[in-house]
């Protein structure tokens, strides 16, 4: 193998290797290294945007994959991933050298990106298309492999000259790809692209919001210690001891509600976030009657998620007073 690789890419090759033999001892490493190969020669001469070789990309996108202590097949399909796509590789070269099940995930992959490049503009288009994705990604390693790509593609964004293609980039990825990773639960996903997208779209989409906020800064530097103490009073006078945090939004996460319910900013009731914690889930609950007889709840906007019961915690959303109900994000 010396004599075929660089030592940079003989590096690479070996600290994948390693990586994944921390979590997985009995790792076939010799099927790792004829796919390190294999995909290395198929982008011979790539180059990506940055003028970097193109191969560093599908090592990247492995190497998330292995960080997320991902099986041997996942590892190797994010190795492989774009060379029936770019180079000149087919499905039956790969399932040859590496079986059907490889060949049959490099395949979702590249269908997933052919979509992409078909996706329209309106939201209502990006929600068939999440649909479509779900139902056509049988095996749920299609669809990591291709959120890692997209996660890479969006962490090295800036190397891509022309500013629409990065903004349509983002858009895809706020409207199609971070709700992807939230709605199968891989949040790591979520938050990276969302953060990496919203840091493209921040000029365009969020100027305003962000105006708006530093200005909200000042009120809330005011209203939030003061509602915080309020309902500290409230809950303890309820004889539940707790502790009260408050925070002004993300501007992601104002703009993605107002995206969501397609109000302005002066529609939406919860600009700020309260964080009640208590010692206990019954707490929880003797907390919120507390805070419920003390204000009056608005209709139709109380949710009760009670996902994780070992979170003990209340999430109480308001805005100028008017309790919203109880939110999460
Ligand atoms: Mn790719």
């Amino acid at each position: 193998m010396a004599n075929r690789l660089g030592s940079e890419m003989i590096e690479a090759a070996d600290a994948l290797f390693n990586k994944i033999h921390a979590y997985d001892p009995s790792v076939d490493g010799d099927k790792l290294k004829r796919a390190f190969i294999f995909g290395m020669e198929a982008h011979d001469g790539q180059t990506r945007a940055s003028g970097e070789p193109y191969y560093i990309h599908p090592i990247a996108v492995a190497n998330i994959l292995a960080d997320m202590r991902l099986d041997l097949d996942t590892v190797i399909t994010a190795l492989l991933h774009d060379t029936v796509e770019d180079c000149d590789v087919t499905l039956d070269a790969l399932g040859a050298a590496f079986g059907p099940n490889i060949a049959r995930l490099v395949d979702g992959v590249t269908k997933l990106s052919r979509i992409g490049l078909q996706a329209g503009q309106s939201s209502l288009q990006a929600e068939n298309f999440r649909k479509l994705l779900l139902a056509m990604s049988e095996d749920v390693r299609v669809l990591l492999v291709k959120l890692a790509d997209r996660t890479h593609n969006m962490n090295t964004i800036d190397h891509i000259p022309k500013a629409e293609k990065r903004t349509r980039i983002a858009r895809e990825t706020l409207e199609i790809y971070a709700p992807l990773a939230e709605r199968i639960g891989v949040t790591n996903f979520q938050h990276a692209l969302e953060n990496a997208a919203f840091g493209v779209l921040q000029d365009e989409m969020a100027q305003t919001i962000t105006a708006r906020l530093d200005y909200m800064v000042h009120e809330s530097e005011i209203i939030i210690p003061m509602i915080s103490v309020e309902l500290q009073d409230v809950v303890e006078r309820g004889g539940v001891e707790c502790s009260v945090s408050g925070r002004l939004k993300s501007p992601y996460s104002i703009w993605r509600k107002m995206q969501r319910k397609k109000v302005t900013m002066d529609q939406l009731s919860d600009i700020m976030a309260f964080r009640i914690l208590v010692p206990s889930t019954a707490d929880c609950y003797q907390a919120l009657g507390s805070i419920h007889a003390a204000y009056p709840n608005v209709m139709g906007r109380f949710k009760d998620y009670h996902i994780d019961p070992q979170a003990q915690w209340l999430s109480i959303a308001s805005y100028r007073g008017y309790w919203a109900g109880k939110s999460q994000d």
